[in-house]
């Protein structure tokens, strides 16, 4: 995938202290055919690459940075950049219900992205109306009642065969009626763009103006996507874009694509099937992951915060070797607290990046105070091989030390030991794949 070839690409790069022309020539090549791969449209990806390469031939240097993170910094910003930057929030009408018309073709994922909004925006404190507007299709009316029906969201219909554009305003009303504040209209698609599909969206926006009209593409059909999206937005002017199934083995394409061709920004990322799995698009969020930068982004970006970069590559090198101890995480705990949350530290460390399971270790700001205290309440031996040498009354004597009880101090034990569980699988991992094994 994209994200693999990228990510191989820097590899290269990293072990060099300078970067020649050449070196930055190579890369910029194997970035341009990452993304062509990608199904990134090949005008955005000749416009991209130039960009890159005049800002890394201009070398705005960074003092924390050496030439290749500044290089992949560049990429990253660019990358963002082609995403559309920020987050774009859905509008809010001043006046409510702020009224949201979904379109797509079929499959896409329309309906089920009705619900999914419904679902996240109520999470926001609004109180949604769906409304079965496919009246080509008599399923699709079920298909949204019963999704509805799972997320105690009423949906509005007046059964099939009407005109979708009665039915919009009947909900309208029906939503002002009852204290909804938000409507969302999932309409009809067809296999493909056409102008009847066309002239029936129009027709129902004219009438309905509403505050967005959001398209819906499948990110799994790459390049196809950003077409239908350039022919919708000719016809409605679209507000935003849905892209669905990215948690599905789509090559990035579109992601890549859609802003740059058509000028409007994704606004909401489908990860999955299930009803809680729609995001907010963060350029930022998916420049990284496609840049596979749990570990170096993160590390570049706090370098320029004057963060210690020398004592991290300490620790890290320790990890390797499985000399992990208390003072390695307290180490990283006082990182932590310049820092931000525990996870980021830990995705910093090469390998760690994906982990699902830092999730788990998750430490608030509070306990992090704790933590501390503990940990400096130990002697040398204890912080060096707690497993073995912490019995009862020691634990006790760290608890009194530290201000805090036995339990705290067991809790830290543990995290400390999930820790290190899970390094000790990452490194035999990397281990495997560096021998050119396969993963379990
Ligand atoms: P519509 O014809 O545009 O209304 O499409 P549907 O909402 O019926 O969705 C078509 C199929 O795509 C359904 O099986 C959905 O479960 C699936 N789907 C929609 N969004 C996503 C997503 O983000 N990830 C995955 N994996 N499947 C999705
Ligand atoms: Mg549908």
């Amino acid at each position: 995938g994209l994200a693999e070839r990228l990510q191989e690409t820097f590899k290269k790069l990293r072990g060099k202290g300078r970067l020649t022309e050449a070196d930055v020539n190579e890369a910029l090549r194997e970035v341009r055919i990452a993304l062509l791969e990608a199904d990134v449209n090949f005008k955005v990806v000749k416009d991209f690459v130039a960009r890159i390469r005049e800002r890394a031939v201009g070398q705005e240097l960074h003092a924390s940075l050496n030439p290749t993170q500044h290089v992949i910094k560049i990429v990253h910003d660019e990358l963002t950049g082609l995403m559309g930057g920020a987050n774009s929030k859905i509008k809010i009408a001043p006046k409510p219900p702020t009224v949201v018309v979904m379109v797509g073709l079929n499959g896409a994922g329309k309906t089920t992205t009705s619900a999914k909004l419904a679902n996240l925006l109520r999470k926001q404190g609004k109180r949604p109306l769906l409304v079965a507007a496919d009246v080509y299709r008599p399923a699709a009316i079920k298909q949204l009642q019963v999704l509805g029906n799972q997320l105690n969201v009423p949906v509005f219909t007046i059964g099939e065969k009407q005109d979708p554009v009665a039915i919009g305003q009947a909900a309208v009303k029906n939503a002002a009626a009852n204290g909804h504040d938000l409507v969302i209209i999932d309409t009809a698609g067809r296999q493909e763009v056409n102008d009847e599909l066309m002239s029936e969206l129009e027709n129902m926006n004219r009438v309905l103006e509403p505050d967005e009209i959001l398209l819906v593409i499948d990110a799994m059909t790459g390049q196809t996507a950003v077409h239908v999206a350039e022919q919708f937005n000719k016809r409605l002017n679209l507000d935003g874009v849905v892209l669905t199934k990215l948690d599905g083995d789509s090559r990035g394409g579109a992601a890549l694509s859609v802003r740059a061709i058509t000028g409007k920004p994704i606004k909401f990322a489908g990860v999955g099937e299930k009803l809680d799995a729609l995001e907010p698009f963060h350029p930022d969020r998916m420049s990284e992951r496609i840049l596979g930068m749990g570990d170096m982004l993160t590390l570049i970006e706090k370098a320029q915060e004057n963060y210690d970069a020398e004592q991290m590559a300490i620790i890290q090198k320790r990890i390797r070797n499985m000399e992990f101890t208390l003072d390695d995480f307290l180490e990283q705990l006082s990182q932590v607290k310049k820092m931000g949350p525990i996870e980021q530290v830990l995705g910093m460390i090469p390998g760690l990046g994906g982990a699902k399971k830092i999730k788990d270790l998750q430490v608030d700001e509070k306990e992090l105070a704790g933590i501390e205290a503990i940990i400096q309440s130990m002697t040398p031996p204890e912080r060096q091989d707690p497993e073995k040498v912490l019995n009862g009354s020691r634990k006790r004597r760290i608890a009194k030390g530290s201000g805090t009880s036995v339990q705290e101090v067991n809790r830290l034990l543990k995290q400390f030991d999930q820790t290190k569980k899970i390094m000790k699988q990452f490194v035999s991992m990397e281990k495997t794949l560096k021998k050119g094994g396969k993963m379990p």
